[in-house]
């Protein structure tokens, strides 16, 4: 039984059939967890659709709408570039409900999970690259709004550049965002992050790993989060095809697990999400995806969470 819960539900699935976004993978990575004997059943927790209230803290009432009444424009399914039907909506609304609930655990466990979520593309009023609704930016504001934390912090590891993160959060005092991603990809314009780390291509696992934990425990000893969300991409392996960065499996596995580090020797509670992965084999985005949990729960161990008094 593992020290916290994972988030997770069947209708993750985007329903994109053989597209380079592997939807599937949700499921995928489920049954891995629970077929190599990580999690049994009492471990998940199937999440709640977000309610339209707190998709409302993060996206205009036009682009909900939209989503809402299969009213896209042409060019708004251009941009998300995944075609519309009422599943990917619902998926998306699930996704949010996810990691909602994912940061509802971490308050309490230390750590959240959510199997899904990480669409860190999503801006408030339109969906781009495979992202129509930023998940991490709504349950943000659900804590805030709640009164059950003031200041997050994104630590965002995808290869693309966490642009939905960065538009929605800039000049909002409350919440540090850090992206670490490869300089020359989508997206084409990149808004500031708090932090951006801009990886040349083909980098490696000492480089890299060096940059972002400089930069992580700097920004956690100046920020002092009360939370950190985690979007653990799978696409900076090498050979990835939406990537060209080259990390091994090791030094993802490595990079997760340092950040997690340093995020429970600050007694932080941490959120994980997915995000993208788009490795020849699904086997190896699988196993990368897997390979955030085994991290998680190895750091739990080793650093139990003390619960802060009154939360
Ligand atoms: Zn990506």
């Amino acid at each position: 039984m593992l020290p916290f819960k994972l988030i997770y539900h069947e209708r993750y699935d985007l329903n994109l059939g053989t597209h380079v976004f592997p939807s599937q993978k949700y499921r995928l990575i489920a049954d891995k967890l629970t077929k190599d004997a990580v999690a049994s059943r009492e471990d998940f927790l199937h999440p709640e659709p977000a309610s339209d209230t707190d998709i409302l803290r993060v996206h205009t009432g036009d682009w909900v709408n939209k989503l809402k009444t299969g009213t896209l424009t042409l060019s708004d399914v251009m941009k998300l570039e995944v075609p519309y039907s009422p599943e990917l909506v619902s998926a998306f609304w699930l996704a949010a409900g996810g990691t909602i609930s994912a940061a509802q655990s971490a308050l309490r466990d230390g750590f959240g999970c959510n199997l899904g979520g990480g669409f860190h593309h999503a801006h408030p009023g339109h969906g781009e690259g495979f992202c129509a609704i930023h998940d991490v930016a709504v349950a943000i504001r659900r804590l805030q709004a709640d009164g059950a934390i003031r200041k997050a912090m994104v630590v965002d590891t995808d290869v693309h550049h966490g642009n939905g993160t960065a538009a929605i959060f800039a000049k909002q005092p409350s919440v540090f965002t850090l992206s670490i991603h490869q300089l020359n990809n989508y997206p084409a314009y990149k808004p500031p992050s708090t932090v951006d780390l801009d990886m040349p291509d083909q980098i490696g696992d000492a480089a890299y790993l060096a940059n972002l934990l400089s930069a992580v425990c700097a920004g956690m000893d100046s920020f002092q989060p009360e939370i950190l969300f985690y979007v653990g991409g799978a696409d900076p392996y090498q050979g990835d095809q939406l990537g060209g960065l080259s990390l091994t499996m090791d030094g993802l596995a490595a990079r997760d697990k340092n950040v997690f580090e340093e995020a429970r020797r600050r007694n932080i509670p941490v959120v994980t999400t997915l995000a993208g992965g788009y490795a020849r084999r699904i086997e190896d985005t699988v196993q990368i995806h897997v390979n955030t949990i085994l991290a998680a729960r190895e750091v739990a161990q080793l650093h139990p969470h003390q619960q802060a008094a009154g939360k």
